[in-house]
């Protein structure tokens, strides 16, 4: 586990000593699980999703580790992202998830970023201009095989393969509905789906895998996969033990310890009320450091035995008390001796065990939203590979 530091944070952010939380980022880890997701994509290339900061970890510092393991494949899904990315991996392939936006192809290709094509009126605009420059650089061409979200439909495919070779993107792919979900057969009708297509566009190297899909049987690995979630270690096969190794560490500060009688309410409109009195740890995060409010616990929550948020503090588990506020966060440490706890110690809200898919879970979402709102307030550190 990470230690704690108190030198200088390698990005911007408040000098250690007097920030409200320590966000860890664990490098070798995020490489370890590139390298365990490489192995099991067999054959296939293993590309790395590094869209919104690497997952709220830092794209500049995730791309540069990867690169130096041997990735050579990156997806963002903004042209901002893409630059970012560029500026640290020189000779990567970077593709954009989001495709095109009108009139950016002579950004895209002055840099050599890939836009992942996804309608027949991105693929003329892109084929426009790559007439009018005289060269073809590269795009990839997304196909819709389930989400009716982005990507032309299999019907416009066939379209587009009918006016024949022409048109030759670097990378075909389609884009799992419900991978993690091993009942859901929709897998493998978006498998069956996008085998037909693959025939559409003979030789061009195809990607259908995320992270939950590099884990799913019935979806095959091709030619390259795209996991980004396990590389910051979300699992990837919920429900079973998590492959991953864990890369993020979120400590938050302890900045007053208070005892609340018997019946006294705590934090905003009084949700929660101490049965007995209660020792009450209010620490220096909340939601607009990204702690999702959704975390809050209260009476209700506590009566019907739902999932609330909690923080370890001196190695036990501690649940939120009331309301996630902006800036804090209250927790019911009365179980934790009083001698192990004062005010300046740093209690967990991610890591050492209390891993990000049960975080999101507390707050009745998914760890990739927990990860993706990981807050600019925090002193960040980043260590290994
Ligand atoms: C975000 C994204 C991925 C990565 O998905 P994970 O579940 O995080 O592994 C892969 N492909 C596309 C098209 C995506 O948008």
């Amino acid at each position: 586990m990470a230690e704690l530091r108190e030198d200088a944070p390698d990005r911007a952010g408040p000098p250690p000593a007097e920030a409200g939380a320590l966000l860890t980022v664990d490098l070798g880890a995020l490489v370890a699980n590139w390298r365990i997701l490489k192995a099991r994509a067999g054959a296939a290339s293993c590309a790395a999703v590094v869209k919104a900061d690497a997952y709220g970890t830092g794209l500049a510092q995730a791309v540069e580790a990867l690169s130096a393991a041997g990735c050579r494949t990156f997806f963002v899904a903004h042209i901002g992202e893409a630059i970012e990315a560029r500026e640290v991996a020189p000779l990567a392939e970077i593709y954009v998830l989001n495709g095109l936006v009108p009139g950016t192809c002579g950004v895209m290709a002055g840099l050599n970023l890939k836009p992942v094509l996804g309608s027949l009126e991105e693929v003329a605009e892109w084929r426009a201009f790559c007439g009018l420059e005289g060269e073809t650089p590269g795009a990839a061409l997304h196909v819709d095989t389930g989400m009716n979200r982005l990507g032309l439909t299999v019907e416009e495919a066939h379209e587009l393969a009918a006016e024949g070779g022409v048109f030759r993107p670097d990378l075909l792919m389609t884009h799992l509905v419900a991978a993690e979900d091993l009942a859901d057969d929709t897998t493998a009708r978006q498998v069956t789906a996008f085998e037909g297509v693959r025939r559409l566009f003979p030789g061009v190297p195809a990607s259908i895998a995320n992270s939950s899909g590099i884990f799913h049987d019935a979806v095959p690995r091709l030619d390259l996969a795209r996991p980004g979630y396990a590389l910051y270690g979300g699992n990837p096969v919920p429900g079973r033990p998590n492959p991953m190794r864990p890369v993020v560490t979120l400590r938050s500060r302890i900045i007053q310890l208070r005892t609340v009688p018997n019946g006294g309410r705590v934090g905003y409109n009084g949700q929660w009320t101490a049965a007995g009195p209660r020792r009450i740890a209010t620490i220096s995060a909340g939601y607009a450091d990204g702690y999702p409010r959704a975390a809050s616990n209260s009476d209700v929550k506590r009566q019907a035995d739902a999932p609330a948020g909690a923080a370890l503090v001196a190695g036990r588990l501690c649940p939120f008390a009331g309301r996630v506020s902006m800036d804090l966060i209250t927790v019911d440490v009365t179980e934790v001796p009083e001698a192990e706890i004062k005010r300046g110690h740093f209690v967990t809200l991610i890591g050492e065990g209390l891993d990000i898919d049960d975080v999101g879970a507390r707050a009745g979402t998914i760890g990739y939203e927990v990860l993706t709102g990981l807050g600019s307030r925090y002193a960040r550190h980043y260590v290994g590979p």
